[in-house]
This record gives structure tokens, C-alpha cells and sequence, in this order.
């Protein structure tokens, strides 16, 4: 690595990845994009369901339809979809409606855990081919507060013109710490708290037409995230706790005929609250104290009984399949959770279940906590996400996408930014 690039960007996740290729397409800059994991890149490694159809993925405080729909074709340039069909829909949406429940028409593709990293490789090799350097196993320790440069863990200072941090949801405290450092203003108001959902397919037979169903139910809540073909639920480390995640393997895996999607509450939280962050934090914390340091789940047939689930019990006669995430813990989800968040999550459950009967069966398992932490809100000042002369935040982090294509996006305007400058 050399001491001084023209364009510093800090982390290869899709909104990176965006990013460097944006500028490294159109310019002769010098480019180094570091990414502290030994392998790139950030959310892309994940299941890798690209949703194709605004507004799924960008907030709407940030991104209107057009502009959307031009960066969308950028995108699908790079990571090469091949999108998914979608039919039979019409006898669910005629029946949401009449409910107050809206089902979302997304375009949508999906790679596969298991064929991601041929993806992401091949991105990397194009943007090495393109005279970007590529730091992997490389992290940031900081920015300085007064100099345009960098310090890397490894004690090495580099040099910027311009720089474009894309830390990603799982880094936002180091983010907000760089943000202390160069005196930019941030509020962190905004969370998403929810479970994930399990069950056989048969009981949710919308995948079999239609991948990942967005639905929104009122209460600001949605359906997340849909997995199913040969699809798993994770626990994700996060700083104090665990967070369930789902994902697949692509279609030429054996199918295991479960399916699992999250069930997300959108929380605004306001005055005179600290933190969106801290107060998910906390309630991932919660559950660590009451499971023993894991993630709880609880069969529906339990939960509408009032009893909680027991090791011992949860695989009794009509409990017809077992978790894929073995490590989680029988328990109580009325015990763990907040009641506005579990009434909310609860009555959108009971909707869905009018829309596709069945997936309230009592085998259908519910895990929490899923907590998704996009609150940092940097004070952008300009549209190009900039916070500082030469300084650029964006990606899930920063709260300007949720998911990899806006991430993407994101990191396509920020280069922008750059370009136009120059
Ligand atoms: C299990 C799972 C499944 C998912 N499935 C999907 C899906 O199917 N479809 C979808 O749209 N979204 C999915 N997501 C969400 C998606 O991954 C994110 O929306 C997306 O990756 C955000 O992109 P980003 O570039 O902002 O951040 P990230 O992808 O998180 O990338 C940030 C990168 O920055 C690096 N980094 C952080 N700090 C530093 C530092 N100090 N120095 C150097 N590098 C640093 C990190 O290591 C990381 O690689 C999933 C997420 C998970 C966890």
C-alpha cells in the first residue's frame, strides 16, 4: 500500500464495492478500498437477495423513484441478476387488501450462501483489474480529526483527498466514534425489532410463486427477508448479544421444504431518548440473561396457550419438524419482550394467517430477538451523502439503504459526488 490515494474507501460490502467501481469506471484516480475481514465483502456472503424494485431497500427520506430506477440498472450491470418469477399472486393481494394489508410486486434474484463468494470474488478480481488496490484483513482504527488521513490497526498512516466510509450495521459504533472524532452531527433514533419466523412450506405456499414476499401491515410492521428452498436460521454476533438471521443455499441444493422470514416492527423513537442503537442493545442483552447467552424460540401452539416452550416439549407429536438453529433456546417470548412491540408483531402474524392459512400452525416456530440497528443518521450536507468537505458515510450504516442493492446505490451517488467535484 502506498501513502497517499486520491479516494480512501473503508469497507467491501455492497455499498463499497459500489462506490469503487463507480469511480474506478470513470476516473483515473487512485483508489484503495480496505476491508478489516480476510475475505470480502461485508453482506454480500449472505443467502444474496437482490430486491430490484423501488422503494424495498431505501428509505424514503433519502431516494425518490427515478433516480432509483436509473442507479437500479447500474447495479443489475454488476452483479449480473437472474431475477425470479412472480405469480399467482392476485388471490392473496385481493384478500390483504380487504384487511388493510398491502402486498409489495418487487423483481427480485437470489444467489445463494453457497455460490455468493464466486460472486464476490469475481467483483473483487474486476475491480483489481480496474487498478484498484484491495486491502483485505486491513482495518481502520481511525481518522484523524484535523488531517486528511487514516490509521490503520497495523499502525500505518495514509493519506486521502476524498474518503467514503461503508462500515455496514454490524461496525455503527466505530462509525459513530469516527463521527465524535470529526465533529459531525448524528441522531440514532430509529430501530427495527422483531422475530423470525419458521415453518414448513407447506404452510406458506406464497414462496412457491413469489421469493421473498414484502408485506405491510399496519403498525409499521413488515415481513423481512423470506428464505426457503434449502434455507437455515443463523445467530449473528453482534457487540453483547446474539441477533437470529435467516438465509438459503441456492436452487441446486436439496430442498429441506422450510421456509423462514423475519416479522420487523419499525420503532421511532423520540425525545428524550439517547439511543435507537442502545435500546435494541439492551433487549438483545435481556434475552442473553434469560436463555444463557443464546436466542430464544417458542412453537406457536405454546405461545397461544400461554405456556412457554420446554426443552422437553418442543419436539412433541405436533411439533411435525425440528429447528435448523439448534442453539436456540425453548422459552418465553412474553417474557422478553416489550408488549407494544410483541401486540403489534402478534395481530400482523394473525393477518398474515388470513392471507395464507397455516402459517399460524402450532409447529411454526418464532425466534427472537431480530434486531436490525440502521439508526445512524448522519447530518448529510449534501445530496451525495457528504458530512464534510471530502468526507462521505453511507451504506446500512449510515442509514441510506436496507439491503444490497440500495447499499449499492448508495455507494454510486456518493462517487458521484466525488466526480463531480473533480
Ligand atoms: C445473514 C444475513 C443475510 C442477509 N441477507 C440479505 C439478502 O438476502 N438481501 C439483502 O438485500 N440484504 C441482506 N442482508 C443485509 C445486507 O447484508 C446489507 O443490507 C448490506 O450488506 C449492507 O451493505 P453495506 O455495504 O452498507 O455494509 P456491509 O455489507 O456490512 O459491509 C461493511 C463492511 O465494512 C467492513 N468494515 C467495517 N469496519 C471496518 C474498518 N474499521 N476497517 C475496515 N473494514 C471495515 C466490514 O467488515 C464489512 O465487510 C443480510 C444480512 C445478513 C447478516
Amino acid at each position: 500500500m502506498k501513502n497517499r490515494y486520491d479516494v480512501i474507501v473503508v469497507g467491501s460490502g455492497p455499498a463499497g464495492l459500489g462506490a469503487a467501481f463507480k469511480l474506478a469506471e470513470n476516473s483515473d484516480k487512485s483508489i484503495l478500498l480496505v476491508e478489516k475481514k480476510k475475505i470480502s465483502s461485508g453482506g454480500l456472503r449472505n443467502d444474496c437477495k437482490q430486491n430490484y424494485t423501488y422503494p424495498v431497500g431505501f428509505p424514503f427520506e433519502h431516494w425518490e423513484k427515478d433516480e432509483v430506477d436509473e442507479l437500479l440498472k447500474e447495479v443489475k450491470n454488476h452483479l449480473n441478476p437472474k431475477m425470479e418469477t412472480r405469480q399467482n399472486i392476485e388471490k392473496y393481494e385481493k384478500r390483504a387488501r380487504k384487511i388493510g394489508v398491502e402486498i409489495l410486486s418487487i423483481d427480485q434474484a437470489h444467489v445463494g450462501t453457497d455460490k455468493s463468494s464466486a460472486l464476490i470474488n469475481s467483483l473483487i478480481e474486476k475491480l483489481r483489474a480496474l487498478h484498484v488496490e484491495v486491502a483485505l484483513n486491513t482495518e481502520v482504527k481511525e481518522l484523524s480529526n484535523d488531517k486528511k488521513e487514516i490509521t490503520l490497526l497495523s499502525g500505518q498512516v495514509i493519506e486521502f483527498d476524498h474518503i467514503i466510509l461503508a462500515a455496514g450495521r454490524a461496525d455503527y459504533d466505530w462509525v459513530q466514534s469516527q463521527m465524535n472524532t470529526l465533529g459531525i452531527n448524528y441522531n440514532d433514533n430509529i430501530v427495527d425489532i422483531g422475530v423470525r419466523v419458521e415453518t414448513k412450506e407447506e404452510n406458506y405456499p406464497i414462496v412457491r410463486d413469489y421469493y421473498d414476499p414484502k408485506i405491510l401491515f399496519p403498525g409499521k410492521v413488515r415481513t423481512f427477508c423470506t428464505n426457503s428452498g434449502c434455507a437455515h436460521i443463523v445467530k449473528e454476533k453482534y457487540k453483547g448479544y446474539f441477533s437470529v438471521n435467516g438465509h438459503s443455499l441456492s436452487k441446486e441444493n436439496k430442498r429441506n421444504n422450510l421456509v423462514n422470514f423475519a416479522m420487523l416492527k419499525t420503532i421511532r423513537l423520540t425525545e428524550p431518548v439517547v439511543s435507537g442503537q442502545q435500546f435494541g442493545k439492551i433487549l438483545g442483552e435481556m434475552v442473553m440473561q434469560l436463555s444463557g447467552g443464546s436466542v430464544i424460540m417458542q412453537r406457536v401452539g405454546d405461545f397461544r396457550l400461554g405456556s412457554r416452550s420446554k426443552k422437553e416439549t418442543f419436539n412433541s407429536d405436533l411439533y411435525d419438524f425440528e429447528p435448523t438453529l439448534k442453539s436456540a433456546v425453548a422459552a418465553d417470548l412474553s417474557l422478553s419482550m416489550p408488549a407494544k412491540i410483541l401486540r403489534d408483531i402478534w395481530k400482523s402474524l394473525k393477518m398474515l394467517d388470513t392471507i395464507i392459512p397455516g402459517i399460524l400452525h402450532p409447529s411454526t416456530i418464532i425466534y427472537y430477538p431480530e434486531i436490525k440497528t440502521y439508526s445512524n443518521r448522519p447530518e448529510f450536507i449534501d445530496k451525495n451523502f457528504m458530512v464534510k468537505d471530502g468526507y462521505y458515510i453511507i451504506g446500512d450504516g449510515a442509514g441510506t439503504s436496507r439491503g444490497i442493492t440500495g447499499a449499492w446505490a448508495s455507494g454510486i451517488r456518493a462517487a458521484n459526488g466525488i466526480l463531480n467535484r473533480s
